[in-house]
């Protein structure tokens, strides 16, 4: 049954898509793409220096040789196709893509559903992916979330930072392989961190609308899509599934996912500049952060966003909650403007379902 859940679930991401069985790997892609790693056309032509750094650091520190993270290294290797790299590349590609998904997965497998759906609907699960709390009403919730977001990226900098000052580079995290469960793995830290980092700033260009100068006009209400108890005028503007795709031969996506590589371009090499001057000074990389944020009140639902192209795309996709029902599973509420349809999208998990079945006992 966990299949019909998978399907159901997982094709709808929560943020920027992540790695699955159904979906792309959008937040995977975009980080990979700043240290000129992953699929060609998310890869900077002048990727981050950092990466050097970080590797150099790791041949001197050794690559955790345990089982767990081991198996972790050549999951991801096997996934992206790290063919070629040394065993210290891999490990650091492997801690920041870790980092990207943990926002997502928090340490549990995409298919344990329970998890997901869970960390999903907490309000405290909310700054990372940048989107509102139940809470954060009218335009002072903007600013709330916005701030709540801060506060979180900051202190993943200030991680970061005293990291190297300190030379404790290895983090203890939560992995879980897809039908075999939790292990614990050692993580290259200033990795894990960065891709955290790495993960709110990508939702930041999927979870808001924004003006044609990148400014924020609004954030995106996830939690309150889902439970099928918003007003748009008090809550902010739905979480879009349009928005969380990251298609780059579409204009309006490349746009928007090149300013946010740009940025997190910025941030990577601020940080690489920040380590070899020894400083634990989170000031420079902070000033970044305030040009991503930059928060533009006035535009909102009764005047459209002042007509931002973001409100357009975003309309054309918004998530519809789930509701209990259909034998034992969650079914995505189908009501909405292009009517009841579901149907077509029951039929098939079920499908799928019996031809597992059909092939398990084969
Ligand atoms: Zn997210």
């Amino acid at each position: 049954m966990k299949w019909l859940f998978l399907l159901l679930i997982t094709s709808h991401a929560h943020a920027f898509q992540i790695l699955s069985t159904v979906t792309n790997s959008c937040h995977e892609s975009m980080t990979l793409g700043l240290v000129g790693a992953g699929s060609q056309e998310f890869r900077q032509p002048a990727p981050s220096v950092l990466l050097s750094r970080f590797v150099a650091t790791v041949r001197q520190i050794g690559v955790p040789q345990d089982r767990a993270t081991q198996a972790l290294i050549k999951e991801m290797d096997a996934r992206f196709n790290w063919a070629g790299l040394d065993d210290a590349t891999r490990y650091v590609l492997a801690s920041l893509v870790a980092g990207a998904r943990m926002p997502d997965t928090h340490g549990f497998s995409v298919i344990d559903i329970d998890h997901v759906r869970d960390n999903h609907l907490t309000d405290s699960a909310q700054a990372t992916h940048m989107l509102r709390n139940r809470t954060d009403d009218l335009s002072d919730g903007n600013q709330q979330a916005i701030t709540r977001t801060r506060a979180q990226l900051s202190s993943f900098v200030t991680t970061v930072l005293s990291q190297y000052a300190n030379s404790q580079f290895l983090t203890q995290q939560t992995w879980a392989f897809p039908f075999y469960g939790e292990v614990s793995v050692q993580l290259f830290g200033p990795a894990f961190f960065l891709g955290q980092v790495s993960h709110s700033i990508e939702d930041s260009y999927a979870h808001t609308i924004r003006d044609s100068n990148f400014n924020i006009l609004a954030i995106s209400n996830y939690i309150e899509a889902m439970e099928d108890d918003i007003d748009e005028d008090r809550d902010g503007p739905p979480h879009s599934d349009r928005l969380d795709q990251c298609n780059m031969a579409d204009a309006f996506d490349k746009m928007r996912i090149d300013e946010a590589q740009r940025q997190l371009l910025r941030v990577y090499n601020q940080f690489d500049s920040t380590i070899a001057a020894n400083s634990q000074d989170p000031a420079a990389v902070e000033s970044i952060l305030d040009d991503v944020f930059i928060y533009q009140a006035g535009c909102v639902n009764s005047n459209n966003y002042c007509g931002s192209e973001w409100i357009a795309k975003a309309r054309e996709e918004v998530s519809k909650p789930y509701k209990l029902g259909f034998n034992c599973g969650l079914v995505k509420d189908f009501r909405g403007p292009r009517g009841p349809g579901g149907f077509g999208l029951l039929l098939l998990p079920i499908a799928v379902a019996l031809l597992l079945k059909r092939r398990l006992r084969t």
